[in-house]
């Protein structure tokens, strides 16, 4: 775990696209070359009450490429694929494939699937889920592990920049 506070600027919000989105925003099919880079610069949004928000917060993933990312071997890696930056020198998983935009969003999902320990207050690089992935859309109700959140403002009120 790094230790974000001495990295931390807080700004107003600005309309520009962070990296992700950007990276969202490419064709869909086309393969994604340099999507994240470890050196951009990556922003955390946050609501009003200062709790996190997973931006962007809907995604229209096919269930038939969720489980065509599940069961690829090796799997891909989160961290390498989504954040470039996976600091295992041993990590088993796969580094080496060009993802689509739809693979990119789809691997995004299924790591926003796993709920971030630190929840509405995490303010690290990460690629975990802060809210639900499906939002108010969600299916699973209370057996969501998610639930509690799926009634948070969404709505971006302060972006904070980590370096
Ligand atoms: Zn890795
Ligand atoms: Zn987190
Ligand atoms: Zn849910």
């Amino acid at each position: 775990m790094r230790n974000p506070s001495s990295k931390l600027w807080r700004t107003k919000v600005d309309l520009g696209l962070s990296t992700t989105d950007a990276a969202i925003n490419h064709p869909l099919d086309a393969p994604l070359t340099k999507t994240v880079s470890h050196e951009a610069t990556y922003y955390i949004s946050q609501n009003a009450k200062g709790q996190r928000i997973d931006v962007p917060n809907s995604f229209n993933v096919h269930p038939a490429l969720l489980n065509e990312l599940r069961n690829r071997n090796p799997r891909l890696c989160n961290y390498h694929h989504l954040l470039r930056d996976c600091n295992d020198r041993f990590c088993p998983y796969d580094h080496n494939s060009t993802l689509t935009a739809r693979e990119f969003e789809a691997l995004t999902y299924l790591s926003r699937s796993q709920r971030c320990p630190q929840g509405s207050a995490c303010v690290e690089r990460c690629i975990k889920g802060h809210m639900c992935p499906s939002g108010r859309n969600c299916r699973h109700g209370t057996a969501c592990r998610h639930a509690d959140l799926h009634d948070i403002d969404t709505a971006v009120a302060t972006k904070i920049m980590v370096s």
